[in-house]
C-alpha cells in the first residue's frame, strides 16, 4: 500500500514508531508532503527507501503570511534546484477559501498557486493541490495556464463525483482519505465510486484527518488500510484490488524509483 500523502514528519508521538507500525501493517510507501519553509529541511532527515518528498507551501501557511509568498516560492525554487533527487512532487499547494475570505489572502494563495504551478512545469514535476471551498476557482486557473505534463494529484479530494471528473478531464487524479469513512459524507462516497481506476489514489493525511472507527486516536499511516476498506465497499472492489491500483497510480505518477533513492544520499 502508498499512503500518497502523510506528514510522517509532524506525528507528534514517535513518528519512527508509527512508521514501523505502518510498515507491519503493509504500508510500505510514503509521500511526505511539504507545507513551509522550517519543514523542508528536516523533511530531508526522512528520505529513505519508500518514503518520497514533496515541497512546497501550504494555502494555509500562505494564509498567515501573505506578504511573504515571492519572497518564499523564489527559496522554493533554490531549495529545489539543490534537492531536485529526493523530490518526488511540489506541493502542497492550491486554495483553501475556507481559511481566506479577504481577498489579499485570496489573491496571496493565487499567486503561490501560479509559481507552484510554473516550478512544476519547468522541473517536470507533478503537483499536490489542497483546495477547499474553492474547486470553481481552482479549476478555472488549472484551466488557464499551461499545466505541468505530469499534472498532479488533488489530495484529500472533499468535492463531488461531477467535480472529480473536471479534474480528471485535465488529468489530475483524485485522492481520498479517511473523509470517506464517515458514514454520512454521501455526496463524497458517490465521488470515491466514480473515479476511473487509473485516475485514484489513497492517502491518510496523518496525523490529521483520523478514519471514523479510530476516533479519538491521532491518525497514521497504519490506518490507510481503513481508507482502503472503505473504497472497496463503495466501488464494489476487493481491498487487494484497490491497494495494488492505487500503489501503481501513486508509484507512477511520483516516478517513484527505488534504486534512485539507494543511489542519492540526501544532502542537507
Ligand atoms: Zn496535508
Amino acid at each position: 500500500m502508498f499512503d500518497s500523502h502523510c506528514h510522517l514528519d509532524r506525528i507528534p508521538h514517535r513518528p519512527d514508531a508509527a512508521l514501523a507500525r505502518a510498515r507491519t501493517a503493509g504500508v510500505k510507501q510514503f509521500l511526505i508532503a511539504g507545507v513551509e519553509p522550517a519543514q523542508w529541511r528536516s523533511a530531508l532527515l526522512w528520505a529513505q527507501p519508500g518514503v518520497f518528498l514533496s515541497f512546497g507551501l501550504h494555502p494555509w501557511w500562505v494564509s498567515e503570511h501573505p506578504m511573504d509568498v515571492e519572497e518564499a516560492t523564489a527559496n522554493l525554487e533554490l531549495f529545489l534546484a539543490e534537492h531536485r533527487p529526493q523530490t518526488h512532487a511540489i506541493g502542497e499547494t492550491g486554495l483553501d477559501f475556507r481559511r481566506a475570505t479577504g481577498s489579499t489572502i485570496q489573491d496571496a494563495q493565487r499567486c503561490s498557486f501560479e509559481r507552484h504551478i510554473a516550478a512544476a512545469r519547468r522541473l517536470e514535476l507533478p503537483i499536490v493541490l489542497h483546495v477547499v471551498n474553492a474547486h470553481t476557482e481552482a479549476l478555472r486557473m488549472l484551466r488557464s495556464c499551461e499545466l505541468p505534463a505530469k499534472r498532479g494529484v488533488v489530495h484529500s479530494f472533499s468535492g463531488s463525483a461531477e467535480t472529480a471528473a473536471e479534474y480528471n478531464r485535465l488529468g489530475f487524479r483524485i485522492s481520498f482519505s479517511g473523509a470517506i469513512t464517515h458514514p454520512k459524507r454521501h455526496k463524497l462516497h458517490r465521488a470515491a465510486a466514480s473515479v476511473p481506476d487509473d485516475m485514484m489514489l489513497v492517502e491518510t493525511d496523518s496525523p490529521d484527518q483520523t478514519p471514523w472507527e479510530r476516533h479519538p486516536a491521532p491518525n497514521e499511516p497504519a490506518f490507510l488500510i481503513d481508507v482502503i476498506s472503505r473504497m472497496a465497499i463503495l466501488r464494489d472492489q476487493s481491498p487487494e484490488e484497490i491497494a495494488r491500483i492505487t500503489t501503481e497510480n501513486a508509484l507512477r505518477l511520483f516516478e517513484c524509483d527505488e534504486r534512485r533513492e539507494l543511489q542519492t544520499a540526501p544532502t542537507i
